[in-house]
């Protein structure tokens, strides 16, 4: 039976690594389950499982939603049992320039980059918790004097409940 298994249509996602950004819009939106994207330490991956995808057939599926026109979708017409993940691209993730924690993929920030054209390249280099802390440290600065974060208990305590006091 030629792509197909009792009776059901396989389908065949593939994706091109370099034009991929792992930005996850595909993952978020698979209604199966089929797309995913895994962390594995400092990598991210993303990850068909060829059993789980049913084409799409009805609604807007993958294909359409790629930012970066980077993924197809084919009819699977071969005879062999495709494998049960595949790994259609993975990156590297940058890591933050604040707090070293494993941030986001550097062709993601690429993107990113591209299209926030001359705008300060500098403000995806810290993960989404210390560009919130900056922010939070600014405006307690701004209320309370510089340095004031770290001297006065009532701006570490603002800092605390917000949930971006980690000492620093
Ligand atoms: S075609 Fe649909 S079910 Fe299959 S991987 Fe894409 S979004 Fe998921
Ligand atoms: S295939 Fe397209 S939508 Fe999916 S992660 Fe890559 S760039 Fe994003």
């Amino acid at each position: 039976m030629h792509g197909e298994s009792a009776g059901v249509a396989r389908w065949r996602i593939t994706v091109d690594g370099e034009k991929c950004a792992l930005c996850e819009v595909c993952s978020r939106h698979c209604p199966s389950g089929a797309l995913r994207v895994e962390q594995g330490g400092a990598v991210l991956r993303l990850v068909f499982r060829p059993g789980l995808c049913h084409g799409c057939v009805d609604r807007e599926g993958c294909e359409i939603r790629c930012t970066e026109g980077a993924l197809a979708r084919a009819r699977d017409e071969s005879t062999e049992e495709p494998a049960a993940e595949i790994v259609l691209s993975q990156c590297e993730l940058v890591r933050c320039a604040r707090c070293g924690e494993p941030h986001a993929p550097a062709r993601k920030l690429r993107a990113v980059a591209r299209r926030r054209r001359g705008k300060d390249p500098a403000a995806t280099a810290r993960c989404p918790h210390c560009r919130r802390t900056a922010l939070a440290i600014r405006f307690v600065e701004e209320k309370h004097g510089p340095g004031s974060h770290t001297q006065s208990r009532s701006a570490r305590e603002i800092l605390r409940r917000a949930g971006h006091w980690r000492g620093a």
